[in-house]
């Protein structure tokens, strides 16, 4: 009994030791578990004499329940003191200042396309927006794209099914509003669309065009001359910005013409921007062949279009002087926070 008493003593002296909840199981373990000290005292009530036994093993049960009692006591005292130290660590400083919170800002593609919608529904156009997945008649064969033209080979669409493909350009949207509409009507088609190129500095696979349509009885080349020209000044903001029209072909348009502006980065005395030449291409243009419109049944004995086409990649390229075309899809913080 001397040495129950002195067991209990020392685990009694080991508890209020004990400084966090861990020991305090630890210290269990090694009194109350199934190879601990008091359990072990138990075991051997069996060698004592018969009538020792019940007065021992009340000594040993009552040692028992007061060292359980003190284990208990202990283990509550230090979980509230860790769950204080815990809340005090997570505890938020409301006098520490407020995190900056980044700007975003409209992505450079955004802005031009926004500047051009602007342009043009300040001179009587409205933006029409059709499927970025189109039929072959509407993206090739309206067009005036016969079944041999190259445009059509396979290196340059991404084909859905045989008859369905991402668009190439979004002149299907004119199409298509060439049928549901009847003229006269001025209309720009921005969007995206779709070629088989591998990304490198002037190409992606995704990229935006706008595409505008003007029809009426009285619309000449003179009209379209005005409309472009007058559209490259106010987007260039330069009144005094040259353009030039140069023959070329396009299938649905006859005469077709391409659109330079003057070099925005040398202003025409010849740099690396421009090869040299003084001049930017920026701009496909043309009279709606009569052909075209026939298709779309309008009658193109009384009724006279004019078409262009414009690369927001490319203008947005030339008017903030981005050199690669890839960085407007890199996504890449650094060079987005610079349109802000
Ligand atoms: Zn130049």
């Amino acid at each position: 009994m001397s040495d129950l008493e002195a067991l209990l003593d020392e685990a009694l002296a080991a508890v209020s030791r004990a400084s966090n909840v861990a020991d305090v199981e630890n210290l269990r373990i090694q009194q109350l578990g199934k190879k601990g000290a008091m359990t072990g005292l138990l075991k051997t009530l069996g060698q004592l004499p018969e009538a020792e036994r019940p007065a021992a093993g009340a000594e040993i049960n009552r040692a028992k329940k007061k060292l359980e009692g003190a284990l208990q006591n202990r283990k509550r005292a230090l979980e509230q003191i860790e769950a204080e130290a815990a809340a005090a660590a997570n505890a938020i400083d409301v006098t520490l200042p407020a995190r900056g919170v980044a700007q975003g800002s409209l992505h450079p593609v955004s802005i031009v396309l926004d500047r051009i919608e602007q342009f043009f529904h300040s001179v009587g156009f409205d933006s029409v927006r059709g499927p970025e997945i189109e039929d072959d008649y509407h993206n090739f064969e309206a067009l005036n794209l016969p079944e041999h033209h190259p445009a059509r080979a396979m290196h340059d669409t991404f084909y859905v099914t045989d008859s369905l493909l991402l668009r190439t350009h979004t002149s299907p949207v004119q199409v298509r509003t060439m049928e549901s509409r009847k003229p006269p009507f001025r209309i720009i088609c921005p969007g995206k669309t779709y070629r088989v190129d591998p990304p490198d500095p002037s190409h992606l696979p995704m990229f935006h065009q706008v595409e505008g349509l003007m029809i009426d009885e009285q619309c000449s080349f003179a009209d379209l001359k005005g409309i472009i020209t007058e559209f490259l000044q106010v987007f260039f903001e330069r009144e005094d910005l040259m353009v030039r029209f140069r023959p070329s072909y396009f299938p649905f348009t006859e005469p077709s013409a391409e659109v330079d502006v003057q070099c925005v980065h040398c202003l025409g005395a010849g740099c690396r921007v421009c090869s040299n030449t003084g001049w930017l291409e920026v701009m496909g243009s043309g009279m709606v062949h009569p052909r075209v419109l026939e298709m779309s049944g309008i009658d193109s004995e009384r009724f006279l279009g004019f078409a262009f086409g414009m690369g927001p990649e490319r203008l947005a390229m030339l008017r903030y002087g981005v050199s690669d075309m890839r960085h407007f899809v890199d996504s890449d913080v650094r060079f987005l926070e610079q349109f802000r």
